[in-house]
């Protein structure tokens, strides 16, 4: 067990500047202290003292900077003022807590660095709203609480709430994210909060293969040779994708990944894709594909940027003829300019040769989807159009969603 120490909203009507000096010592009096809150805004229950509540959440997220803790923030019916004040305390960290607010609040707080953690409350009939936000929360940004004894999920509401009934709520947010499994939560939620409190997560360890929802993804490279400017490569670098650390320090080699994956059978799927482009390792693709479809049936996936003919060979794609079933490759963009903008390839014709891969799987036989980010500047209809136009599928993936 571990604590965070803070002073409530509505409990600072009455503290002083020695409170605030007791706290300080309080937060490094053990190890066990892993964050500064509750702290906070509460215009529901204790409107009469706001500017107080303001300057005392002001000087709690000072003193959390100071003992580099991260912070546990209540927020209710103070959207507003909670944004405003955490404006100027970017980057300190930590949480919102038993999250209820809009869609703008959640992304505001994504943007400012904090974790959003859901409640009991996501399960109740009319959080119709809420529900749509949590579906729309990055996963790497995703927690879940008790905030027993209040908030009881469904279907035990009305009774006080306990540790256990968390799975309720962790199952209705299965349902929300989407790709995800009960499974998947889990390991997202408890991996998220391991590196939100320092608890121990281990970025380390190279990861090489991760199951997401029954499907195993095979990580082959974390070398890109594009600079896409909503890839976590060119921005954060948080490589949590559902609970895993998508980055391997060293390309396995085939005999390594092949030992990952002793029964290809129980997967409904089996994809290579990471922070990397996996076609820089096109035999890797050939080898350990060939070996899934030695042992099964099960459907192979490649998820590509579409370089590949910036440097390989043809005959190379012709290799992996019936053991590779599907090339998703994301085209991003319905012009060239659009492209350069968003993808930033090195390459000058990196438009054409993606648009040249397309075409040379879809003859070759290969299904093929093509996928566009719904990032600012992006005319998705467009790109949907020129992907009919090329006549192959289109899925439209929503922004800093990935998993
Ligand atoms: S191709 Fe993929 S891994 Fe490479 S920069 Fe773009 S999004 Fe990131
Ligand atoms: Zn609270």
């Amino acid at each position: 067990m571990y604590c965070a120490v803070g002073f409530h909203p509505n409990d600072v009507k009455d503290i002083t500047e020695k409170d605030v000096e007791w706290l300080k010592d309080l937060a490094k009096s053990s190890p066990k202290v892993k964050a500064v809150g509750e702290i906070g805004l509460d215009y529901y229950r204790s409107v009469e003292f706001k500017d107080k509540q303001i300057e005392y959440f002001n000087i709690q997220l000072n003193l959390a900077k100071e003992r580099g803790l991260p912070v546990v923030i209540h927020s209710r019916d103070a959207e507003e003022d909670t944004i405003k004040v955490l404006e100027n305390h970017k980057n300190i960290g930590g949480v919102l807590h038993c999250f209820s607010g809009s869609l703008d609040f959640m992304r505001k707080g994504v943007e400012f660095g904090f974790y959003i953690s859901y409640s009991g409350n996501i399960t109740f009939k009319n959080a119709q709203n809420l529900r749509e936000v949590v579906s729309k929360t990055p996963t790497f940004r995703l927690l879940i609480e008790t905030d027993s004894p209040w908030l009881t999920p469904m279907p035990h509401r009305g009774k006080p709430n306990k540790p256990p009934y968390i799975w309720h709520t962790a199952k209705v947010m299965s349902e929300l994210i989407p790709n995800s499994s009960l499974e998947d939560i889990d390991r997202t939620t408890s991996s998220n909060a391991k590196l939100c409190f320092g608890l121990g997560f281990d970025k380390n360890k190279d990861t090489i293969t991760y199951v997401i929802n029954n499907k195993l993804y095979i990580n082959p490279t974390s070398k890109c040779n594009l600079h896409c400017s909503f890839c976590e490569r060119e921005t954060t670098q948080n490589f949590m994708v559902k609970g895993y650390w998508i980055w391997v320090k060293k390309d396995p080699d085939i005999e390594e990944i092949i030992q990952q994956i002793p029964d290809p059978n129980i997967y409904d799927e089996i994809v290579f894709c990471g922070y990397g482009e996996p076609t820089l390792r096109i035999n890797v693709i050939k080898e350990v594909s060939k070996y899934v479809k030695s042992k099964s049936n099960t459907k192979v996936r490649v998820d590509t940027n579409g370089l590949f003919l910036a440097f390989g060979k043809k005959q190379d794609l012709e290799a992996l003829k019936g053991f590779v079933d599907t090339f998703s490759v994301s085209l991003n963009a319905p012009d060239e300019e659009t492209y350069n903008k968003v993808c930033r390839p090195p390459y000058k014709n990196a438009f054409s040769l993606v648009l040249d891969f397309i075409k040379l799987v879809k003859e070759m036989g290969f299904e093929v989807i093509t996928t566009a980010v719904t990032y600012p500047g992006v005319d998705i209809d467009a790109t949907e159009k020129l992907a009919n136009s090329l006549g192959v599928k289109f899925r439209k993936r929503e922004f800093e969603v990935v998993g």
